[in-house]
């Protein structure tokens, strides 16, 4: 269900509701019901959407509902601020500083938008008058290396990278130690993704931060894999310490339901969305907002 449908959805279930002449037990438990099947098929993880439902019976009191007080009202509200509390992990992440050196690795599965969105990332703090600069440690797909040259020449941002080395630690380091000689104070490493979440990836990756001590590692998510979120996003944060999720893909047939799997999972904050290919379209993430559009 697209994020349009799922506030559609919403609202009929709370119409339904307020149509009803007594609100009892029964009707708010269709209602949270019909609420939970739209979370579901938009992709919010079955776990977070029988919490909601249980702390939101929890905050709404029957006999508020029941005295007349408008009940479409109290329930959106009590939705909407459970959402929000998914989408906070309570701490902000790690925050690059202008001027003074940091080290961003980006990991995910291959396709999920990875080698786009550290071009946009850079572009976005280029933009704002940092130095950042791109290190493509993926040395696993054919092309990484000449699609990231491609994107950076296009930004005019500092690359490294190789066509003969075939460890990707040995780039990332070397890499990283020349843009550090060279004053960035935004050192992007890009690094290989698999299209299924492997053990080699894994180790691959753990190995690429011990050697690069990253000061944020953020996972790059497509917004459309569905209920496979959270388990994807848990498998990635337990090989290395992720800090920050970046959304791709949310134009077209975006499902928001996975930003609130990766957020439980990591326990780490969205950080931006990717809503298209170029490389302006990229938007820092808001929860209030993202919420609204969400409801609808
Ligand atoms: P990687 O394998 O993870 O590095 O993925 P890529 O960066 O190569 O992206 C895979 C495909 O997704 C490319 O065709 C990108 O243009 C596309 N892509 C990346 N981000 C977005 C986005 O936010 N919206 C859309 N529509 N396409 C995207």
């Amino acid at each position: 269900m697209v994020l349009a449908q799922l506030g559609g959805s919403i609202s009929r279930a709370l119409q339904q509701m307020s149509n009803a002449t007594v609100i009892d037990e029964k009707v708010l438990t269709e209602c949270l019901n019909e609420i939970a099947r739209a979370l579901l098929q938009s992709d919010v993880q079955f776990k977070l959407v029988r919490d909601l439902q249980n702390n939101i019976k929890k905050i709404v009191n029957l006999d508020d509902l029941a005295a007349g007080h408008n009940k479409r009202k109290i329930i959106q509200q009590a939705i909407f601020s459970e959402l929000c509390k998914i989408l906070d992990p309570g701490k902000p992440s790690f925050t690059p500083k202008k001027g003074k050196a940091s080290v961003v690795m980006f990991v995910g599965l291959q396709g999920s938008g990875k080698t786009t969105t550290c071009t946009k990332y850079a572009f976005h703090h280029q933009k704002k008058g940092w130095k950042p600069a791109l290190v493509c440690a993926d040395t696993f797909r054919a092309g990484a290396f000449d699609q990231l040259k491609q994107n950076a020449t296009k930004a005019k941002i500092p690359f490294y990278g190789s066509y003969m080395e075939s460890d990707p630690v040995k780039i990332a380091v070397e890499g990283v130690e020349r843009f550090r000689q060279e004053n960035c104070d935004l050192i992007i490493v890009d690094t290989s993704g698999r299209h299924k979440q492997e053990a080699a990836l894994f180790e691959e990756m753990r190995q690429v931060s011990e050697a690069t001590k990253p000061d944020l590692v953020i996972f790059v998510m497509d917004s459309s894999i569905g209920q496979a979120a959270f388990d994807q996003a848990q498998a990635f944060k337990k090989s290395v310490s992720v800090g920050a999720v970046i959304i791709t893909k949310m134009d077209g047939h975006a499902k928001g339901g996975g930003a609130l799997s990766a957020v439980a999972a990591t326990k780490s904050p969205v950080i931006f969305i990717g809503t298209g290919e170029h490389m302006d379209e990229f938007e820092v993430f808001d929860v209030k907002p993202f919420v609204s559009r969400l409801l609808g």
